[in-house]
């Protein structure tokens, strides 16, 4: 099954202690495209400026994300900077630049209203809603957003958060959406603004899913080398959703399964800068490092 996504691409200045990069292709919506298409057909909705060449469309064609839901327009593309601290779980923006999306009305062709899974990547919730409104009865709409977005637009925020099935945060961003500290609780004050399932990203400290009274609890990955910390979030929706559309209509271990995914294409994202890893995944690779996530947390039982 095909997954719609809207969100941002992006020409990223990344600084981390492993070293920098600058105009490197981001954003949102392009980290959570090329780790998704591993899964399932990618529809991608977004806009580009003048300066997006050819070379850099090549990423997504060769992943087979379908480009009819991407406009070219004069202007600048969007750019974000950042610089992660020697933790590399927190990092400061240096600068964000909407350019070409201050002004952007997505328009969905005909044939992706029906899209069953909808990813509503991190961009201005308004965009977010936008799309929402043009889309017929999905399955499943998941959403992701950041500090930005929390801070600048939060009415825009809850009115999208009212028609969202699953919500991808980071823990501290939860906390700054909800005002509650404890992770259960801020959970449950997302449900009342309408997700049911709520997927606190931890960064190194893995990832909680919280589904009601159920709940799930993965690690990150261990890894010796981590690069550049920007996209894991996307690229774990991106291996979430994807595997999830690839087994319609999910159940319960499913989106277990589905979160082990996800961190399988966190880890890998986290090991370059920019698609450079990702982009060059072998399903053989993603086996196998899904297969370590199953030794790394196998315990037997308490007696015998
Ligand atoms: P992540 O590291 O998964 O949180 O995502 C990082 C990506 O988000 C980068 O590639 C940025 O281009 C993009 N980004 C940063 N700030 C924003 C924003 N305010 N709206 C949309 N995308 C953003």
């Amino acid at each position: 099954m095909s997954i719609l996504v809207v969100g941002s691409v992006a020409f990223d200045t990344v600084e981390t202690p492993s070293g920098s990069g600058r105009d490197l292709l981001g954003g949102s919506a392009t980290h959570f495209s090329v780790a998704a298409s591993f899964f399932a057909p990618v529809r991608l909705v977004a806009v580009v400026g003048e300066d997006f060449g050819e070379e850099h469309l090549q990423a997504f064609r060769e992943r087979g994300v379908d480009l009819a839901g991407l406009q070219r327009v004069p202007g600048r593309t969007f750019r974000w900077a950042g610089r992660y601290h020697a933790n590399l779980n927190d990092r400061d923006t240096l600068d964000t630049q909407l350019n070409v999306f201050a002004d952007f009305e997505p328009q969905l062709p005909e044939a992706w209203r029906a899209t069953p899974v909808v990813f509503l990547a991190n961009i201005d919730p308004d965009l977010q809603s936008h799309v929402l409104e043009q889309v017929r009865s999905p399955e499943i709409v998941a959403a992701d957003t950041m500090n930005f977005w929390i801070e600048s637009k939060p009415d825009s925020l809850r009115r999208t958060l009212g028609g969202v099935h699953l919500l991808f945060v980071n823990d501290s961003e939860l906390r700054q959406l909800t005002g509650v500290w404890n992770l259960v609780e801020a959970g449950e004050a997302v449900r009342r603004m309408g997700p049911r399932v709520v997927v606190v990203k931890r960064g190194e400290h893995g990832v909680l899913v919280l589904d009601g009274d159920d709940a799930f609890a993965l690690p990150a990955f261990p890894l010796r080398k981590v690069e550049d910390p920007t996209g894991a979030g996307d690229a774990f929706a991106g291996g979430f959703l994807g595997y999830l559309a690839s087994r319609l209509p999910a159940g319960a271990r499913d989106y277990r399964k589905a979160a082990v995914v996800g961190s399988v294409m966190a880890s890998f994202q986290v090991e370059a800068f920019s698609l450079e890893r990702v982009r060059r995944l072998t399903p053989a690779e993603i086996r196998g490092r899904y297969e370590a996530f199953q030794r790394l947390t196998r315990f037997g039982d308490l007696e015998g």
